[in-house]
């Protein structure tokens, strides 16, 4: 299936969004249609819908939105329609100013200050309208039309102009401030190179990313982004790669050394090899993971949307209430500005939900494009709350805690095998797999083995591999795999790999590896926030026990099987669920190499350093793009930070509101200063969200 991206243009509201996506999604033949707001994105995908049928199903929704190619939008958004907007302002105040202050007869006032209504109205009334026929909802432009008409009709019309003036500068407002945000949201993830030198022959020509083939050669200068992945072929370099990796030091590179595109050559220059197609590039499937992850969204987020449907017409039914029933059982009466049906006006327009609509995704938004730009990449609003809520951490060993790279410390052998053997019969099959073990088995064994033929290969997750070479059947792997007990009690801090030729144990490597740098600060820190932190590993208990005491954890469980650790994993979350913690999350951290169940089946699964990984990005919820763990901790405070800020737009907006209507029920404030407030509130709550991204 092809998938389609768009820009709507003058998509003004959150909840007008959700009305396009919600039409779209009813066509069967659409697939995965969404609308973000804070992106102004609209994205499908169809093979048998045209895009002008698509397009004509906005419209009717939106008639003023337009669908314009994600290419072309770039000059276009920036032109927005503000200017006409401050223009028709300014010419709505000026009919009704004259109209109400000067001595004109009596018919000429009234013309120009309905005139006056009818300019200022028009936009609001209009989208009340649409609304209301389009989709039979009533939304803010509703509530606020009512208010307007009946104030006329209560004939206070200084209060009604008010009302529809502030509200149309708060528009205005508004609409500045959220462009503002997303732009600095778009600064934040500014990764996207937008030009490759490619080489040819002695010539240097300037091309799209895009247009560049694996095995070109590209020249990257001082001051540019590396456009594409790829090998240092020529030339020396420091690299800044903080839009990627969040870190702030400078790596060295030089002739031999991969690179990876979206990082910045601070100093020299570079010949690079390109090794992807941009598509599978570091930079795009970072920008693509980042761009989907908005996409989703959060609980908060729709169920604000959703409540605000219902609300509405719950809140004008209220307001007809109070109008019609006041006087009946007061003393109050109907008309004046004390009377029921002004009453009633003020209390539609405390009401309108605009700043909570508005503030809530726009924060999520902040949330991820804050932690993509510390080198964490989440994959869906979920998750920002999810992280918050983690009770447990579960840490996979080799490659998360420990560096993963291992040092051979020494080869014994048995039977008729020397250790160049052993070590030889481990390497032509390791090849094959992508173990941090068999990786460093590989560096050990330096004689060329990319052409020996080798069939069957296996690998037995958790074990080890099998493999069959020159009529050999060949194992490598723990003890478990080759069926044979540890007894040498002097090296069981050290990972031991037995080499089984023909059923006969040809000789073990032992190797030793290396807790990470800041493993053990950041395992106490976990500690101090309460998180419980475990180990899961395949290793055995001895090593496990030894490396897990070091770095302070508090559980440890060795000899697992993949499996085993998925089973763990699941009584873990079934268990917090079943003493009545039904928000308490637990995280697993894996290099994703043989984790892949585990990562999905936790309800926060982390993989670390995990670019190089299809299938840990797949399969993890967040994807820590440096081997550091102490990430972690970054996005715990980034997820708290968002979630706070929420929360707080959440009590500030709902308090405001409720000392308002307190306030109005007592005679105290009139209809404009409710719109005043409500505007207020809403640039408050935006600017308050911006300090997501600090
Ligand atoms: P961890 O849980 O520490 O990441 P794994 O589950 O990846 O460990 O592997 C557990 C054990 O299985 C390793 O300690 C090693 O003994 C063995 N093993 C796994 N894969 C391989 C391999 N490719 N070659 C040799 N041994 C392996
Ligand atoms: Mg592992």
């Amino acid at each position: 299936m092809k998938k389609y991206e768009f820009i709507l243009k003058n998509l003004d509201c959150a909840a007008c969004a959700n009305e396009i996506q919600e039409k779209l999604s009813k066509n069967s033949k659409l697939y995965n249609v969404n609308v973000n707001f804070a992106k102004l994105k609209l994205t499908y995908e169809t093979n048998e819908v045209t895009v002008d049928e698509v397009e004509k199903a906005v419209k009717e929704q939106e008639p003023e939105v337009e669908m314009i190619e994600i290419d072309k939008s770039k000059n276009e958004e920036e032109k927005s329609k503000i200017g006409t907007q401050i223009i028709r302002l300014l010419i709505g105040i000026m009919l009704a100013g004259i109209g109400l202050y000067t001595k004109l007869p009596l018919e000429i006032s009234t013309i120009l200050i309905i005139s006056g209504y009818v300019v200022l109205l028009y936009r609001t009334t209009k989208n009340a309208l649409k609304m209301l026929f389009a989709s039979k909802k009533i939304n803010e432009n509703f509530l606020i039309t009512i208010s307007c008409i009946g104030a006329y009709f209560v004939g206070e019309h200084l209060e009604g102009l008010m009302v529809i003036i502030l509200y149309e500068i708060g528009k205005i407002l508004e609409e500045k401030s959220i462009n503002k945000s997303r732009k600095s949201i778009k600064d934040l993830m500014n990764i996207k190179p937008e030009y490759a030198n490619l080489k040819i022959g002695n010539k240097i020509e300037q091309v799209k990313p895009e247009d560049v083939q694996i095995g070109n050669i590209i020249v990257v200068k001082q001051g540019e982004k590396v456009p594409l992945d790829g090998k240092v072929i020529k030339g020396k370099a420091e690299l800044n790669t903080s839009s990627l990796t969040g870190e702030s030091k400078l790596a060295q590179v030089e002739e031999g050394k991969q690179v990876l595109s979206g990082s910045i050559v601070a100093d020299g220059m570079i010949e690079i090899e390109v090794s992807e197609k941009y598509e599978q590039s570091t930079v795009n499937r970072i920008l693509e993971l980042v761009e989907n992850a908005t996409d989703k969204k959060a609980k908060t987020e729709t169920f604000v949307n959703k409540a605000s449907s219902i609300y509405t017409p719950i809140v004008v039914g209220f307001a007809a209430i109070i109008a019609i029933f006041l006087p009946i059982f007061t003393s109050i009466p109907y008309v004046g500005d004390n009377g029921s049906i002004y009453r009633a006006l003020i209390f539609l327009v405390i009401s309108c939900p605009c700043s909570i609509a508005i503030s809530v995704p726009l924060s999520y938004f902040s949330g991820i494009g804050k932690s993509s730009k510390e080198g964490i990449l989440i994959k869906g609003s979920d998750y920002i709350d999810a992280i918050k809520n983690i009770r447990e951490i579960v840490f996979d060993k080799t490659g998360t805690l420990t560096k993963g790279e291992f040092d051979i410390k020494k080869i014994e052998t048995y039977a008729d095998y020397d250790e160049n053997e052993v070590l030889k019969y481990a390497a032509i099959g390791e090849n094959y797999s992508n173990h941090p073990i068999a990786r460093s088995i590989i560096k050990k064994y330096s004689h060329d083995i990319k052409n020996e033929n080798i069939e069957d290969f296996a690998e037995i997750a958790g074990k080890g591999i099998s493999y069959k070479y020159q009529d050999k059947i060949i194992f490598v792997g723990n003890s478990e795999l080759v069926g044979t007990e540890n007894s040498n009690k002097n090296d069981f801090d050290m990972t031991k790999i037995y080499v089984k030729i023909n059923d006969i144990l040809a000789g073990a490597i032992l190797l030793g590896d290396e807790i990470k740098e800041g493993t053990t600060e950041t395992i106490r820190k976990l500690n101090n926030l309460g998180i419980k932190t475990s180990m899961f590993t395949g290793d055995n208990k001895e090593i496990a026990e030894k490396i897990g005491k070091e770095i302070g954890i508090q559980n440890i469980k060795s000899e697992m099987l993949p499996q085993d650790k998925y089973n763990e994993i699941e009584k873990l979350i079934n268990n917090y669920s079943n003493i009545g913690n039904k928000g308490a999350k637990v995280a697993f951290v894996g290099d994703g190499i043989n984790d892949s169940p585990v990562l999905a089946r936790a309800d926060v699964g982390i993989s670390m350093g995990g670019i190089g990984s299809e299938s840990a990005i797949e399969a993890s919820d967040v994807v820590i793009m440096t081997d550091n763990i102490s990430k972690i901790i970054k996005a715990i405070e980034i997820s708290k930070k968002t979630c706070k800020i929420i929360k707080q737009n959440l009590i500030f907006s709902i308090s405001v509101k409720l000392i308002i209507l307190l306030l109005s029920t007592i005679g105290i404030g009139g209809i404009w200063q409710a719109v005043f407030a409500d505007v207020g509130v809403t640039i408050i709550t935006i600017f308050n969200t911006l300090r997501i991204l600090k």
